[in-house]
């Protein structure tokens, strides 16, 4: 028995046979001398470890053959090389999915990002005084014009710039949120515990359906730092509900000399009440309401790169620039190149709905999309007995928290492998096409939503079935 299994071991090459064999020649020109040494050693470890575990496998059956072992370690190779953060295809109808990226970047964005990453920049430089500059004031301006804030300051994210403010204006001191507000938003932002880290203490008032004017006034004394209004942007009490406006809060906070403040969530620059997406205000009307300062994130409504952007009165501004904590949150180049090209896109309204994408996405028609999805069947329509697609009215929603319970009308493709289930099916998009494909399952079909789908995206999704049609065994 242990002689046969030494027998069978020494079958095994060493590993500059194989690094020496033409196979191995070839991967080493294309990966280098020590990865494929790395990878040689790896499946050879792996073969010799297989061989001891199963000593009764067949007669030999682990027999290498040096083309064998070669492909193995072409493949291990090939894995290492390939990036593990890669694009996908996002046919899941949430516009803003915060596991996919939230918002996809408008082209000017795009070449921002490009000329950041390949030269020197006057980031945190001043040209005309030859002096030191602000990494925030590239984008400062452009918030004034466009929403008639007094100032602005960028951070890392929305959740960043809640902190810095509560941090700024209440460390030590107590800040009132209704019941109704205390919001989870995707698991990891919780308004408790990022109060908590703020260093403030929560009072909160109302219950969690109604908050009147009068629970905010009797909790207001001496210990008051400020009072906190959240946008419950990811969730919607209906029914019996009663909330305070914001002018009436404003007042309050006013005549008592607190800030009044408010976390926006998505902070809109437009109106989308015009396409059908009600309840969510836009940051001009929030601070024309008299919040003083708002926070919210940059990959949200706004169409922009991960930040979060806090909006409102100089005074109050100034003192979060000069707390410490600044240094820690402060935003990337590429972050002020993204955000600043953005912006830019919102100085000519007229074209805001086409240049960025998420907008052009949640306006796109839906006789648009339907001939989207006739182009995808007609161009598989020679596969009809391999996979059967069909044409559907989807629903599509904003997503990362914005517009709750608001549906988007959509049109999407059911995709239908005969010998697939829904689940297989939804795998097999997932793992073993070029270029993963999110849908998700309804009733036991496997749905693609096109209203989330890009330029392009079409091509990659007829690759893709055409791609598990013929590694599928019929
Ligand atoms: C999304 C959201 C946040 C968190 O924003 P990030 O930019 O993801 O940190 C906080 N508050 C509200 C109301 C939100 O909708």
């Amino acid at each position: 028995m242990g002689d046969d299994l030494n027998a069978r071991l020494r079958q095994l090459p060493a590993v500059h046979v194989l690094l020496n064999s033409p196979q191995g020649k070839a991967l080493t020109v294309k990966y280098g001398h020590n990865l494929v040494a790395e990878a040689a050693s790896c499946i050879l470890e792996k073969w010799r470890k297989r061989l001891v575990s199963f000593p009764q496998e067949g007669p030999l059956v682990a027999t290498p053959e040096l083309l064998g072992l070669s492909r193995e370690i072409a493949v291990y190779l090939e894995k290492l090389s390939t990036p593990h953060f890669q694009r996908v295809v996002n046919a899941t109808g949430i516009i803003l999915h915060t596991n996919l990226g939230r918002s996809v970047l408008c082209q000017q964005a795009r070449e921002a990002l490009e000329r950041a990453a390949s030269g020197y920049t006057n980031l945190e430089y001043i040209l005309e005084e030859g002096s030191r500059g602000e990494r925030y004031a590239h984008v400062e301006g452009l918030f004034q014009k466009l929403t008639g804030a007094e100032s602005a300051i960028v951070v890392n994210n929305n959740a960043a710039g809640i902190l810095l403010v509560l941090h700024t204006l209440a460390a030590g001191k107590e800040v009132i949120v209704s019941r109704g507000e205390l919001v989870e938003i995707g698991g990891s932002f919780r308004i408790p515990e990022v109060l908590k880290l703020g260093g403030v203490k929560l009072v909160e008032v109302g219950t969690t359906n109604r908050t009147h004017l009068d629970d905010y006034r009797e909790a207001i004394n001496e210990n008051t730092g400020l009072i906190l209004k959240v946008h419950t942007s990811n969730y919607r009490v209906m029914g019996f509900t009663s909330s305070v406006n914001r002018e009436e809060l404003a007042k309050l906070a006013h005549e008592q000399e607190l800030p009044f403040v408010e976390d926006l969530g998505s902070g809109a620059l437009l109106d989308l009440s015009v396409y059908g997406l009600k309840d969510e205000p836009t940051i001009g009307e929030a601070l024309k309401a008299g919040v003083d300062v708002i926070s919210f994130s940059g990959d949200k409504l706004l169409g922009g790169p991960q930040a979060g952007v806090i909006l409102g009165k100089a005074d109050y501004l100034a003192r979060m620039k000069k707390n410490h904590l600044m240094r820690a949150l402060r935003i990337d180049k590429f972050t002020v190149a993204a955000l600043e090209a953005t912006l830019r896109e919102y100085l000519r309204p007229d074209a805001v709905m086409q240049n960025i994408p998420i907008y052009a996405m949640l306006t796109a028609s839906l006789a648009e999309l339907k001939s989207k999805g006739e182009q995808i069947q007609a161009a598989l329509a020679e596969y009809s007995e391999q996979v059967e697609i069909t044409v559907q009215n989807t629903v599509a929603q904003m997503g990362g928290g914005s517009l709750p319970g608001q549906e988007i009308p959509s049109i999407g493709l059911a995709i239908n492998f005969p010998r697939l289930s829904a689940t297989e099916t939804e795998e097999a998009f997932r793992t073993r096409v070029a270029v993963p494909v999110l849908g998700y399952i309804l009733k036991d079909q496997f749905i693609l939503d096109l209203r989330t789908l890009l330029p392009g995206d079409e091509e990659i999704i007829i690759e893709g079935i055409k791609q598990l049609i013929q590694e599928t065994p019929q």
